[in-house]
């Protein structure tokens, strides 16, 4: 559908149903003023054409063609051509014609902007040439009742059609961005959210944390070893650990905690409402059951986690000082033997107490 003839055919499709409920409407704005100046009997054939045929012929033209946009755009151009025509054979009475010409306008505004409204104008201008010369009608620009109504039809349903067009195609373009910041947030393999919009919410939890001091911990999950498990077992199994790694942090911790894939083998999560000691019990729960659950599923691979935890304290001045303590915590987890979580709880040099738990 991305490609030139995809989007061509969607253009056409798009334009398929307002013109063939345009003109099948128009036709009784036409057809009365026709009929009131006589207009001649080869007329009548080539209007209900127009009316009846033409949508499907000018839908089949675009689909059937190798360049269905070009095709589309001079359907559109053959739209005003014949509008203008028919404005001319109706002697120029002043409200059908406005009616014609300004739904034709609507229309090629709302399907080519500008330019196809502008290009319309020329085409209808030069219709309304074409049948001054074919016909050379009596010009009359009054309008009876009869007429009248013939045009509220049109006037009244053909623009909240547009209308409603307008709205569904909104409504998808909405769906569409929707999406598509889903997915710019979104990490590709394992379904997380990306670095960026974690740190954006570690942001946001700091703001929150330093204004009402509560408890929040934040933490570092780095799988041990995790380039040896490429190396012997292949990427596509590396990649098999790192879904199995999401998984089991949506399966282990609450809806309110925060999970992100930090980058490479490294995931991040923030846990409100949580303090260091609760948030080491939760993740060396997590860390239990990744350990279990792999060596009964793949027990050649071995994977275990080092987990560092940082909770939020005063002294704490951002949220990359934030992370950097659980920065901190990791490493220490990873050069004092690794598969272990290591909590930072006081920052202070000489109270650096680090809780460690294998
Ligand atoms: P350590 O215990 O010190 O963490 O050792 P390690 O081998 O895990 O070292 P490190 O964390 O530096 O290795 C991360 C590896 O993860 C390196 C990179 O090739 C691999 N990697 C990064 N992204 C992906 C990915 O999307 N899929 C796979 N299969 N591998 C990845
Ligand atoms: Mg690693």
């Amino acid at each position: 559908m991305n490609t030139p003839r995809g989007k061509g055919l969607s253009f056409a499709r798009r334009i398929y149903a307002p013109r063939t409920l345009g003109v099948s409407m128009g036709f009784f704005t036409v057809a009365v003023s026709l009929y009131q100046v006589n207009a001649p009997l080869w007329l009548w054939p080539l209007v209900l054409f127009n009316a009846i045929a033409w949508p499907h012929l000018a839908y089949q033209l675009a689909k059937r063609s190798a360049y269905p946009y070009k095709a589309e755009w001079r359907n559109l151009l053959t739209d005003s051509l014949s509008g203008g025509f028919w404005v001319g054979a109706m002697g120029f009475s002043m409200l059908p014609s406005v009616t014609v010409l300004a739904m034709m306008a609507m229309h090629n505004i709302a399907a080519g902007g500008t330019r196809l409204m502008l290009q319309g104008f020329v085409a209808q201008a030069a219709g309304a040439a074409i049948s001054i010369l074919a016909l050379s009608p009596v010009i009359n620009l009054d309008n009876n009742a009869i007429q009248i109504y013939a045009c509220l039809p049109v006037l009244v349903v053909y623009p909240i059609f547009i209308g409603w067009m307008s709205h569904q195609l909104a409504l998808k373009l909405w769906e569409h961005r929707n999406i598509l910041s889903e997915l710019s947030r979104t990490d590709s393999l394992t379904g997380l959210i990306n670095h960026g919009s974690w740190k954006d919410l570690l942001e946001a939890e700091f703001v929150k944390s330093q204004e009402q001091q509560h408890h929040c911990t934040i933490a570092l999950i780095d799988i041990d070893h995790f380039k040896s498990i490429n190396d012997t077992h292949g990427h596509i199994m590396g990649d098999t650990v790192l879904k199995n790694m999401s998984e089991a942090l949506s399966e282990n911790l609450r809806d309110t905690d925060l999970a992100g894939r930090y980058g490479g083998d490294e995931f991040c999560i923030i846990l409100p409402n949580t303090s260091a000691g609760q948030a080491s019990e939760i993740l060396e729960r997590l860390r239990l059951r990744v350990k279990e659950n792999t060596d009964a599923l793949l027990p050649d691979l071995n994977v275990s986690l080092s987990i560092g935890i940082a909770p939020y304290q005063p002294h704490i001045t951002d949220s990359a000082m934030w992370l950097n303590e659980a920065d901190k915590a990791l490493y220490i987890a990873k050069t004092s033997g690794r598969n272990q979580v290591v909590s930072i709880e006081d920052h202070s040099p000489e109270r650096l107490r680090l809780s460690v738990q294998n």
